[in-house]
Order: structure tokens, then sequence, then C-alpha cells
């Protein structure tokens, strides 16, 4: 059999078998039930079970030895060598990572933290640390945020040794080495590029801090030393609080999320209604409490879950999801199945370049309607903002990457302390006296989106890089057509750092995030 015939037989087995797995994704995702997760776990060890096929493997094996002339095929079959790799592993060890994989997030989805006997969801103990002046209730509502951890953290050490034995068993040093090179990251050079990020944001982010210290120290009537994790506006200190920026809720109460982003994408020249339509956006028990979007069939059946309530939060959050939506619909269709996608860390580039419009003051005057006056006033806090977010988020990407990569090289190390020492080193917030918990363990990607963070960096960069040649993005249908053209169409045909220099006329590097921090 010649390699496009390989590729192509392979492709045709993978492609209902992971729309089947992605349709059962969804369904677990918007009504969770043991029922829902069981098929979900089916759905996912079908899938696992043909990437595993030892004579499928050898196959594509011995026609990457030969070197096809074909630039697409050969492009397959790097990315089929990705998918079938890491699952030549014993088929038990398999299934026992997934079914413990799948158990964990079932239990994530209906765990709800307790604060003063009252059962409450993330968005009752968020609303707790965004409003509260209360020291004692802000705590009890921090500690509520991290009682998932402490639940669920042996299993998710179990699951790292499970991932572990398999990457081992492969020839791997762990699953943190195995899953950055089936993704096409060189370890040297990501640290390298963390380290380059960590050196950008240090100074900054530390003069930042202490400003923010200052407000919370006054808030709160606690000295600077007094200050803990529960003094911030989230439970990570992972996003900007409002104290540093501004409040957008006020303008963005009565908005209808569903038009606005509508009318964002539309005046890119990107119509995203069809994917409204099969979109779940509104809360209600059973469903997850966060959101994504996800192509199911790589033919057009793209969807976003999203939670929406008025205000800034969700706004954001659609306008992030829609990114990854348009990028999803732009895929070229005439390309072969298995490059109608692309990289993790470029469709996170272009919702977070999509998310970032709604501190930019040409969206709140142009889509939102705000006069021009308010725009006005608010532009030097909305600046401040979105610097804060960059910095503040950079920081906690930081400590994510440095835990992840020490909790595979030692799943018994101790971690509880490990967290800690990381979140004082790169986010300058000083762990609770006394604290013995597993308190990185409530971080759900942990579990569910293992090496995953990373990528989220390299997002932020290319959106930056993105902005440096394009410009904005409101009401510039210019952009949404390089945006088409450059990125989205391209689908998964080169590899995603030859896509960036294609896209941007240069290779991704930190410069054009960094200029963006001292605007
Ligand atoms: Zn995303």
């Amino acid at each position: 059999m010649s390699a496009a015939d390989i590729v192509a037989d392979c492709g045709a087995t993978l492609e209902p078998l992971e729309a089947a797995a992605n349709s059962a994704w969804w369904n677990a995702n918007v009504n969770a039930s043991d029922e829902t997760q069981a098929q979900r776990s089916a759905a996912d060890v079908a899938l696992s079970n043909a990437l595993a096929d030892p004579d499928a493997f050898a196959a594509l094996r011995a026609a990457q030895a030969e070197r096809n002339g074909d630039p697409l095929v050969a492009r397959q079959l790097d990315l089929l060598l990705q998918g079938f790799m890491p699952n030549q592993v014993d088929a038990d060890l398999r299934r026992e990572t997934i079914e413990l994989q799948s158990d964990i997030e079932s239990r994530f989805a209906r765990h709800r933290g307790s604060v003063d006997g009252e059962s409450l969801d993330d968005n009752a103990i968020l609303e707790i640390l965004r409003t509260s002046d209360d020291s004692a209730r802000r705590q009890a509502a921090w500690e509520a945020s991290k009682s998932v951890g402490a639940e669920v953290a042996p299993d998710v050490r179990e699951l790292a040794r499970l991932r572990n034995s398999a990457a081992q068993s492969l020839g791997y040093r762990d699953h943190f080495a195995l899953a950055l090179e089936t993704t096409d990251f060189d370890e040297d050079r990501l640290f390298a590029t963390l380290a380059e990020v960590d050196a950008l944001t240090a100074a900054p982010f530390r003069d930042l801090k202490a400003e923010l210290d200052a407000e919370v120290s006054t808030r709160f009537g606690v000295s600077v030393d007094a200050i803990r994790p529960w003094h911030y506006d989230d439970p990570f200190f992972q996003d900007a609080p409002s104290a540093i920026g501004v409040d957008l809720d006020p303008y963005l109460r009565d908005a209808d999320l569903e038009a606005l982003t509508v009318q964002t994408f539309a005046a890119m020249g990107l119509d995203v209604r069809g994917v409204i339509s099969r979109s779940d956006l509104t809360p209600r028990a059973g469903k997850v409490q966060h959101a994504f979007c996800i192509d199911v069939d790589r033919i057009g059946d793209v969807r976003v879950l999203s939670n929406n309530t008025p205000g800034e939060r969700w706004a954001e959050t659609m306008l992030h999801e829609f990114g990854h939506a348009v990028y999803f619909e732009g895929v070229g269709r005439d390309l072969p199945w298995l490059l109608r996608t692309m990289h993790i860390c470029l469709t996170e580039g272009i919702a977070m370049r999509c998310g970032r419009l709604v501190r930019d003051p040409q969206w709140l005057q142009q889509i939102v309607g705000l006069p021009a006056s308010t725009v006005a006033g608010l532009a030097p806090r909305l600046r401040a903002a979105s610097r804060a977010y960059l910095l503040i988020f950079a920081r906690w990407v930081l400590v994510m990457t440095h835990f992840e990569r020490g909790l595979y090289a030692d799943p018994d190390d101790n971690h509880d302390a490990r967290w800690w020492d990381l979140v004082e080193r790169f986010q300058l917030v000083r762990r609770p006296d006394g604290r013995d918990a597993p308190d990185w363990a409530a971080k759900i990607h942990v579990a569910a989106a293992p090496v995953y963070y990373h990528n989220y960096l390299f997002g932020e960069m290319f959106a930056s890089q993105l902005t440096a040649t394009l410009g904005g993005l409101v009401d510039n249908t210019h952009a949404g057509h390089a945006l088409a053209a450059r990125v989205f169409a391209p689908g998964a045909t080169l590899r995603w750092d030859h896509l960036v220099e294609a896209a941007t006329g240069a290779p991704l590097t930190p410069a054009a995030f960094a200029r963006e921090l001292t605007n």
C-alpha cells in the first residue's frame, strides 16, 4: 500500500470514532450523569483502541521511513504517528487511565464547596471573593474553593503514575516529556522561552503587585505582611482583580451577549450565527460551569458551551469561545480530514486575541455603543487592566508549567509544599500560615488537561504578534480576511511554528508580548 493509501485508511477509521467521542463529550458536559459519563468513557476507549492498532502503527512507521514526496501526506503521517504512539501501551493501562480521569472530572463537576454550612457553586464563591470586605468570610470561601483538591489529590497522583507508566513503557523519561514531544514542543526551548518571559515580567509584575497590595491593605485594614491568598479576587490569583483596572459590569449589564458576539464577528466579515444556533449558552443544573468550543465532526458541526450571565466575565468568554469557533469553521473544507484541525496554541491564540476585545476602547464604543466621552474616560484604566491581565496570567502560567514538570518527575514528591514554593516565587502570594493541603489538585487542568498550560502563554504571544501584524480587529474586515486566509484556511498543513512565521512574517517570540507590557 502507498503512504497516501495508508494515511487515507487510518483517517477513514478514525473519523467516525473521533466524532462519536466528541459527541459523547458534549453530552457528558451539557448533562452530567452516570450514564453520559459512562458513554463518554466507552467512546474514548473505542478511539484509543483504534489508535493502539499495532499493525496500523507499523505501517505508518514504515511509510514515514520511506518519506513520501507529497508534503500533505508527510504531514498527515506526522500527525497520525503523534496520535498512535502514546497509545502503543498495555490495553488495561489505557482503559484504567481513561476511566480514572473520567471519574476525577465527574467528581469535579459534582463537587460543591461549603461556606458556613452552605453549599456554594463556583460563581457564588467568586462573588464572595469579588465583593466581601470580611476577611474571615473570604478565607472560608477560599478554603471552600480548595476543598475539591483534598478529595481528588490521591487519585490525581495515581493518574500521574499511570500516565508515567505508559510513557516509560514507550522509552520516555515521563509523561511530561512524552506530551511535549507529541505536540511539537521542544522541552529545552520551551523552558528557555519561559525563562525569557520570567525575566521580562519579573520587575513590572513586582511593581504591579506592590501597587495592588497597597490597595488591598487599605481595603481590608491589614498590613501588607498579613495579606493572604483570599484577599485577591481569584482563588488562584490568575486573573487581574478589578481594583487594578476597571469593572466593566455596569456597562455590560444590559447587553445581549449573543447579539454582541454576532455583531463583533460580523464586523470582521465572519458569520457566527450558525454556531450560535447549535450552542448551549445558558446556565442550568446538571451542566458544567465553565465554557468551551468543540468541532464535533470537522465538517461544520461547531458548538460552544457557555453559562452566560450579564457582565464582563461572560462577555469576554463568549468572544474567546467564538474566536475558537471562527477558526474551526474557517479551516479549508477541501483539506483531508486529518488536516482539518490546528495546534492548541494557535487556536488559544486566536481565542485570546478575540477575548481581549472586551477591554478594547474601540469595541466598547463601536460594538457595545458606549458614548465616546465615556470610553475616553475609561481608556487609561482599560490599558492598565489589559497590561495587568497579561502580567498576572504570565506569572500564573510559570507556576503551572513548573509545577507539572515536577509532578511527573516524581509523583510521590511533597507537591503540597512545592506548589506554594512556586506560588511564592512567581506570583509573590504568601502561603497561608501552617497550610498543609493539596491545593494544586484543586486546579482541574492538572487532572483533565495535563501539560497544556504553556499553550495559553504561547497563545498570548501569538495574539500579540498578530496585533503587531494586523492591527485592531474591531470593524476591520481586512484583518478578518487576513486571519481567515493566513491562519484558519491552512488548518494543520503546517507545523504550528511554521504557520506563525508564515502568517506574521516572523518566528514566534515574546517581543510583541513584551511591548504590550510597556504600553
Ligand atoms: Zn480557549
